[in-house]
């Protein structure tokens, strides 16, 4: 039997109750695929550097380099902080030490739940945004600059953006983008900068540019950030795959998750040459943690996104017809109105919404 390690960091907060249910998942469905998925937990987080002083240690790092894939939970707690004030956050440093460039964050409208935009074209919308994740203005985390004292005090966070590093996102959102016109989507690029303003913008637009000329198949177009940020509130259905920075991108990526219900809808993957994270877009939600209320569903496509990408990787076809299973078991069990999450108004726990997955898969 075929067998896939997966490194597991279930992490903080309901980051640790998702993970449980996507692993509850995985264990049903390697059976079923004449697949062994060999799971293995590891520390990291921000309760671990409270008792550890480490957030994201080397053996940590290390298991998920030799791993298959890295199926993350969510990390950070509000009240554990750095030196700097700002927050313990190991997906970052895993991003960068894995050079994981690529944030993919897909959403879709979902049969069965409830849409929060009125128009009645937001049943169709499905789109992807790709975030850079190595550079952009995230690139001076850790980095900043600081002058002069009290009145006179100022601090400078740079941006930092690369024709290389901009180059290989825009071909994996134009790549993306060739995937979904195979399967009868758009096949549609839209770069999302502010190229009017800054001169790293206008740089990034350029290589967008020169990158376009190889991809004759796929349509393009430009938008600035401000003015994307209210077209996807008036006229999401019209997006297919949006490319841009990453700070731009952190930002967006909540702003599209809201367009179908908030942050337990938004699975999220960050993707290099040689290793991927497969993590829920959203953080580890102190305000409902230890509570078995969490929605799992961000968690469950994430894991579905990490098995087309082992698909690929693997050459195993069967991989993504579990990835479909996924999605369709979930999706079933909106329509059957077994399940409510409680993000949506209804009234249905972690587990109960894990069961009613099981029970489809
Ligand atoms: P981060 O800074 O790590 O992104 P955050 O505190 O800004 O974290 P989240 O932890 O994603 O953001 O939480 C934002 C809001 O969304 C909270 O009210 C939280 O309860 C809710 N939320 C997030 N994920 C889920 C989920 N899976 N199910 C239900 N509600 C969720």
């Amino acid at each position: 039997m075929t067998r896939y390690d997966i490194a597991v960091l279930p992490g903080d907060g309901i980051g640790v109750e998702v993970t449980h249910a996507a692993l509850a998942l995985l264990q049903a469905l390697g059976p079923r695929l004449n697949r062994q998925f060999v799971c293995t937990e590891h520390a990291a987080g921000a309760q671990h550097y409270v008792n550890t002083g480490e957030s994201l240690p080397v053996a940590t790092l290390d298991a998920c380099r030799r791993a298959d894939a890295i199926l993350f939970g969510a990390m950070g707690l509000p009240h554990v902080r750095g030196a700097d004030g700002t927050e313990i956050i190991p997906q970052l440093d895993i991003r960068f030490a894995l050079d994981l460039y690529a944030g993919v964050r897909p959403i879709r409208t979902w049969p069965g739940l409830p849409v929060p935009l009125s128009d009645p074209r937001a049943a169709h919308i499905d789109l992807v945004l790709v975030r850079e994740s190595t550079e952009g203005l995230f690139y001076a985390r850790g980095r900043g600059r600081s002058e002069g004292q009290g009145a006179d005090a100022c601090v400078y966070d740079t941006m930092k953006i690369t024709h290389a590093g901009t180059a290989r996102v825009c071909d994996f959102a134009f790549e993306l983008a060739r995937q979904r016109k195979a399967q009868g989507k758009r096949g549609h690029v839209t770069n999302v900068d502010k190229a009017n303003v800054f001169a790293s913008m206008a740089f990034w637009r350029q290589v967008f540019n020169e990158r376009a000329q190889a991809y004759a198949d796929i349509t393009t177009d430009h938008a600035y950030v401000d003015a994307m940020a209210l077209n996807l509130v008036m006229k999401p259905w019209t997006c297919d795959v949006l490319v841009t920075e990453n700070m731009f991108g952190d930002i967006l990526s909540d702003l599209i998750a809201a367009l179908v219900g908030g942050m337990g809808m938004a699975p999220s993957a960050d993707i290099g040459q040689h290793h991927a994270v497969f993590q829920p877009a959203h953080g580890t939600a102190p305000d409902i943690a230890g509570q078995g209320i969490a929605n799992p569903s961000a968690m469950l496509l994430s894991a579905a996104m990490m098995l087309d990408w082992l698909a690929v990787r693997h050459a195993d076809p069967a991989l993504a017809d579990g990835a479909r299973a996924i999605e369709a078991a979930l999706e079933a069990a909106f329509v059957s109105g077994a399940v409510r999450p409680r993000d949506f108004g209804g009234p249905s726990n972690t587990a109960d919404i894990v069961r009613a997955v099981l029970e489809r898969l």
